[in-house]
């Protein structure tokens, strides 16, 4: 057997778990805030902007404002583009598809999350990307459970998206999630069924499906943090924070049944 690099998992009791759940718990707020906003004409600017007062009036902090240098409280990634997008001048459009990542950091635990919003009608073919990216997803949760294994939840997503002939990012991946934003494991969105570490209560994961109509590749862009589909085809991102408890998964950014 082949052995990677070591994998430090750390695991969280039921107490934190309920503390990430009340940073998720602002994150969706955030993210139902920004869905208000966003109609054809708003900057990613505006949006970032009122996404950072919001998390602050609730006495969290936005974990991505600075980390690594990024500017933004929220990565605002339009159409073609995948993950990573800088909040700045784009006038979000009506047909646009528009995916928002948002990082919370509430008593010292973080919770991530996005999710692609349509801005009024969409093509059919960026209807069916959002439809079966979201699907992935819950498909994950669906295998975020004591027992399985993290092969089983990359490949529920991927199995999801490539019925119906969508391609996975395969350079970018999900990850652990607890005190540090990017914890061990990866968990890449592709992958083999009964495969990789055993899960077990109090893991923490942010599952992130990135998805495109096109084929897998992706290209930075000049700002050298957006990153897009290489073929200019149009990419969808979904993410929840997910803990696997001994009463099934239970998802810490859960939004409401209507949304997009
Ligand atoms: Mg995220
Ligand atoms: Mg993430």
């Amino acid at each position: 057997m082949r052995k990677g690099p070591r994998t430090v998992i750390i695991k969280k009791t039921p107490e934190q778990i309920e503390k990430m759940a009340a940073a998720g718990d602002i994150l969706v707020r955030t993210l139902e805030l920004v869905e208000r906003k966003l109609r054809p004409g708003v900057t990613t600017k505006e949006l970032d902007t009122a996404a950072e007062k919001f998390i602050r009036s609730q006495g969290a902090t936005p974990a991505f404002k600075g980390y690594r240098g990024f500017p933004g409280s929220l990565c605002t990634s339009p159409n073609s583009m995948v993950v990573h997008g800088i909040p700045g001048a784009y006038a979000v459009r009506k047909g646009d598809i528009l995916s928002v990542d948002c990082g919370i950091i509430l008593d010292g635990w973080v919770a991530d999350a996005a999710r692609t919003f349509a801005v009024g009608p969409i093509s059919q073919n960026a209807r069916k990307l959002l439809d079966v990216t979201k699907a992935s997803l819950l498909a994950a949760v669906e295998q975020c459970r004591v027992g399985n294994r993290l092969g089983d939840v990359s490949h529920s997503v991927q199995s999801v998206v490539e019925a119906d002939g969508l391609s996975i990012v395969r350079s970018l991946v999900g990850h652990g999630i607890g005190r540090d934003m990017h914890e061990d494991p990866q968990i890449p969105n592709y992958g083999t069924p009964g495969k990789g570490v055993k899960l077990e209560e109090g893991m923490v994961f942010a599952v992130e499906p990135m998805v495109t109509t096109g084929r897998h590749g992706v290209r930075l862009g000049e700002d050298h943090w957006s990153i897009y589909s290489q073929d200019g085809s149009l990419a969808a991102h979904f993410e929840f924070t997910i803990a696997i408890t001994a009463d099934g998964p239970q998802v810490l950014t859960p939004w409401h049944e209507s949304a997009s």
